[in-house]
């Protein structure tokens, strides 16, 4: 069994704190390492690593910057095999979503090589007579990442190449789930030559976030998890003085409209909802179905349901994986139990589906009839699970999305374009797509929700995530005309 340590300061760092908690492969049940939990003094020498480097390298010139970030992201595409392999091997989503999340991470690093053009500032020549007024942004200092364990490797990267690009460095403490490839990346960001320092990795739970929330060397705090440590951690970072931005989780609702393709419309709602086993927080777990579509767009649901392999993410025919532990398997059965309490109808029961192996495993569930006061449609259910709530009109469906307290991504499927337009207005959520079941920014827009799916002064990555990482500081300057000059400089004093 291997042990999992710190990074930091450039080195593999043994743990002293004399506290670790076992990792597991989801797929078997099986421990396969034992990982360090950081104690508040083993935090502090990894901010005191990132504060010393940020001495240097928030001086260092975009050139060299730029030029690292280029290895960087060299590197983590030639480790990509390895790097999924670790992935799913704690995480236990199949290989190719794990290569899909890291290849949506490298986006974020190739928007970072392009700091050059995001830092240009802006330049207002005579606001005065000889007067000039400029801004310019400046790193903030050392930054910290919380990131959770549904994408180890992408969530990170939604923070670090952006904030390091900007000349921040950065103290990472990634979920305590599936740390091994977040540790292996920041090896690699230590092999593209960035200084020590400037990337650290303290793993562990509480009692490290605690600490980076309130050490006062750390000047922002990017989060992304559940709704209640999201606004936990938006508190005490605030209440500390600290930058903060703080997703949360999501009940991401997809509007299907009587004219939808209704093969479209099921390939999206079955890929969007079970892939990963629905533990993405922009994964589809209401379908709000108008009118008479929504008897045969069910039956388009089942039927592909049906032929879903689930199994061990290494094997290449599974097409989803296990749960990430055994109490959020049982959780979600526990939701299924109650829908069939609470009256809804439950048209493919994920608990029938039986595994012959230790693993985490749960099948696919499709529940039809759900009410808003049900169980399965009030929580964020994190699992292969997608409810289906009956519309009369589109304003029905559009009030469901107004009505929930998450607001990070909603979908429409329509063929009529005056429809998708006046959602694209209406959806109250962050992201929203036609046509599109998960509508995940580029890494050159910006992600984040609304309402409970969001705590903080911006959203991540993208503009928003250069804006958050540096702050401004505006230039006015005043310079006399040079014919006046005590020195005879060759101007002509009428120039
Ligand atoms: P989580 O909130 O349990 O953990 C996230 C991080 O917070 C981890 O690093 C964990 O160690 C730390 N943490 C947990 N409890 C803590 C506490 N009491 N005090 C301080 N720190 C604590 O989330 P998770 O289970 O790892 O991830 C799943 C959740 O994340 C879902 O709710 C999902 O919707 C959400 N999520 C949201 C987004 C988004 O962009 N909005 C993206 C991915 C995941």
């Amino acid at each position: 069994m291997k042990t999992i340590q710190h990074l930091i300061d450039g080195v593999t760092s043994p743990s002293t704190s004399g506290r670790t908690t076992g990792v597991f492969n989801p797929a078997t049940g099986a421990q396969t390492g034992e990982l360090a939990l950081a104690s508040v003094e083993e935090v502090d020498a990894a901010v005191e690593s990132a504060q010393a480097a940020f001495e240097t390298w928030g001086k260092t010139s975009i050139a060299t910057r730029t030029k690292l970030m280029y290895k960087f992201r060299n590197l983590v595409l030639e480790n990509v095999d390895e790097l999924a392999a670790l992935l799913t091997a704690e995480h236990g989503k199949v290989l190719s979503d794990s290569a899909g999340e890291i290849a949506r991470g490298i986006e974020n690093i190739e928007y970072a090589c392009g700091i050059a053009e995001m830092l240009k500032g802006s330049y207002n020549e005579s606001a005065s007579t000889g007067v000039d007024v400029y801004t310019v942004r400046q790193p903030l200092g050392v930054v910290t990442g919380i990131t959770p364990f549904n994408f180890p490797m992408m969530v990170p990267l939604w923070m670090i190449p952006n904030a390091v690009a900007s000349g921040n460095t950065f103290v990472l403490k990634p979920s305590e789930r599936d740390p091994s490839a977040p540790l292996f990346m920041a090896e690699l960001f230590q092999q593209a030559g960035f200084p020590a320092g400037v990337l650290n990795v303290v793993q562990g739970d509480k009692v490290a976030v605690d600490r980076l929330l309130e050490h006062p060397d750390v000047k922002a705090a990017s989060f992304v998890g559940s709704t209640p440590i999201a606004k936990y951690v938006q508190e005490r970072a605030t209440a500390n003085g600290k930058r903060v931005q703080a997703l949360g989780g999501a009940k991401n609702h997809m509007v299907v409209l009587p004219d939808a393709d209704i093969d479209l419309a099921a390939d999206a709602a079955v890929s969007a909802a079970y892939g990963s086993a629905g533990e993405r927080c922009m994964a589809i777990s209401v379908v709000a179905v108008v009118g008479a579509v929504a008897d045969p767009l069910v039956d388009a649901i089942k039927v592909r349901m049906e032929k879903l392999t689930i199994g061990d993410g290494t094997n290449a025919d599974s097409e989803m994986g296990p749960l990430i532990t055994a109490e959020a398997r049982d959780r979600v059965a526990g939701f299924i139990g109650s829908a069939v309490d609470q009256g809804a109808d439950v048209v493919v029961d994920g608990r029938d589906h039986n595994f012959d192996n230790d693993g985490y495993f749960i099948g696919v569930s499709l529940i039809d009839n759900v009410t808003t006061t049900m169980d399965c449609y009030t929580n964020e259910i994190f699992g292969p699970v997608l409810s289906v709530v009956r519309c009369d009109s589109y304003q029905e469906g559009v009030d469901l999305i107004k009505n929930n307290p998450w607001g990070n991504g909603a979908a429409i499927f329509t063929q009529n374009g005056g429809a998708a337009r006046q959602f694209q207005e209406d959806a109250d959520a962050g992201m929203v797509g036609i046509n599109v079941p998960v509508p995940v920014p580029v890494g050159y827009h910006s992600f984040g929700g609304w309402k409970d799916s969001l705590f903080g002064d911006t959203t991540m990555y993208g503009p928003e995530g250069i804006r958050f990482y540096t702050r401004a500081k505006v230039i006015t300057s005043r310079w006399p005309d040079p014919a006046q000059s005590r020195v005879d400089l060759g101007f002509p004093t009428n120039h």
